[in-house]
């Protein structure tokens, strides 16, 4: 089915839907995993990234405000 396909998560290589067994399989890797734990998966990397995001800016502003203290 096209349309079904999907970028695989763990090195970004083209996924392959199987009907029949339900799961995306990964040409590039081998990662075999159903719909279910592919959005799980997305999700988690998702979130993880904007975790990620979220940090960075707390690590700026504290710079931001360390270096404004200094030059004081
Ligand atoms: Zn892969």
């Amino acid at each position: 089915m096209i349309g079904m396909q999907q970028y695989c998560v763990e090195c970004g290589g083209l996924m392959i839907y199987d009907i029949s067994s339900k799961h995306y399989s990964c040409k590039n890797c081998g990662l075999y995993i159903t719909k279910e734990q592919l959005m799980d998966l997305k999700d988690k990397i998702k979130k993880e990234g904007e975790e990620r995001k979220k940090k960075r800016r707390e690590v700026s502003e504290y710079l931001e405000w360390w270096l404004s203290k200094k030059t004081r």
